[in-house]
């Protein structure tokens, strides 16, 4: 218990406790829910794109107040409109920030050490909370610098484990907001967690398999250190826009510091049908494209660039994607595979072990 306790520490970036779940990413938003807010509380969440939106109808089904700050979709949360808000909020009313760190659904980051920097301006109490589910282990992101006060996140995404491990980073002052929030909960119950936790065991059977498969992933991704972890997943978006540019397709992402690290949403050109296109690309090549969830179906696909990826598994996606494009008939601009390749290739020059001993 106590490795994978600590390991997860070391990818959150926290000294605090972590706790883990058996569950989806979704029992691990309801946990830092029900651990921290009461009924009627109001708080503030930005509509960044699919998962944004269901977390708030999560929180709303749970009898919170929420302000749903509007988005388009093309970006993260602006970290200015969340200033702004809370500056208004002289009574201190809004007792948390919910935001997404990394939308699956769209492909754009919210920066939140600039969210904090934007909370601490307005010098407001509100907890902060993020889901960081499709982010941790691939794009940066540090628990403690940032005082996030609960940290979301689950097995599947950049831990790259099957599904069925819900974690949720806390900070003192969650922990504290725990003691006397009024939500009813047993399973989800921090305190409960936190008892056995202390010397290693679990109030419940644990996800006991899963775990032994956490203890490798955590120790892959420490032993290539995460510093590199990030470097990579930024090469990898990078060249794989420059592919998207190179066909003459658009990333949904409009904003260039919100460019997700970890997947790019690309839009069809009007009159094109993405899932059309996604089911050519599996039926020739065997490949699953991310769909569009809900506001976007059909209008756009993803690119997934996170966890087991490296420059040839890149490669051999972004080529099933113009082939697929060249079968569907869809209009672009052939070479967009080699334009990741140079950007690939560029990426390395210098730090290549065969440079450095042809160089002594
Ligand atoms: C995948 C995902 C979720 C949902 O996780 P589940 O394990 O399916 O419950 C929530 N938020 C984001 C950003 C995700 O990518």
């Amino acid at each position: 218990g106590r490795t994978v306790l600590e390991g997860s520490q070391k990818i959150f970036q926290t000294s605090g406790p972590v706790i883990i779940f058996p569950s989806s990413g979704t029992g691990a938003w309801e946990a830092a829910i029900v651990n921290t807010l009461s009924p009627g509380d109001l708080v503030l969440m930005v509509e960044t794109g699919h998962f944004a939106t269901l977390w708030h109808n999560m929180a709303k089904r749970w009898g919170v107040d929420v302000e749903f700050i509007p988005g388009d979709w093309r970006r993260g949360a602006d970290p200015a409109a969340i200033e702004q808000r809370l500056a208004q909020d002289t009574s201190h009313a809004v007792k948390a920030v919910m935001v997404v760190h990394n939308e699956t659904s769209t492909g754009a980051t919210s920066r939140i050490g600039e969210i904090r920097t934007a909370m601490d301006r307005a010098k407001h109490p509100a907890l902060l909370m993020v889901d960081t589910i499709s982010s941790l282990g691939s794009a940066d992101y540090r628990h403690d610098e940032w005082k996030v006060d609960v940290s979301i996140s689950c097995s599947q995404k950049g831990f790259m484990l099957p599904p069925g491990l819900g974690f949720n980073a806390i900070s003192e002052k969650a922990r504290a907001a725990s003691k006397t929030n009024k939500m009813p909960r047993s399973y989800w119950d921090w305190e409960e967690m936190l008892k056995p936790n202390a010397k290693g065991f679990f109030p419940y059977t644990p996800a006991t398999n899963l775990l032994y498969g956490l203890r490798e992933a955590i120790a892959m991704l420490l032993e290539e250190g995460l510093p590199n972890v990030f470097a990579r997943h930024q090469r990898l978006a990078a060249a794989t826009r420059a592919a998207v540019n190179h066909w003459g397709l658009e990333v949904l992402c409009q904003e260039p510091k919100d460019f997700s690290p970890v997947l790019t949403a690309v839009l069809m050109p009007p009159g094109y049908d993405a899932d059309e296109f996604r089911k050519i690309v599996l039926e020739n090549y065997n490949m699953s494209l991310g769909s569009g969830l809900s506001k976007v179906a059909g209008k756009v696909f993803r690119i997934g660039h996170l966890g087991e990826c490296n420059e040839l598994t890149l490669l051999a996606a972004l080529t099933g994607v113009e082939m697929g494009l060249s079968v569907a008939g869809v209009p672009h601009r052939a070479g967009g595979v080699d334009v990741a390749m140079k950007a690939l290739e560029q990426r390395h020059q210098g730090n290549s072990p065969l440079l450095k001993v042809v160089g002594h």
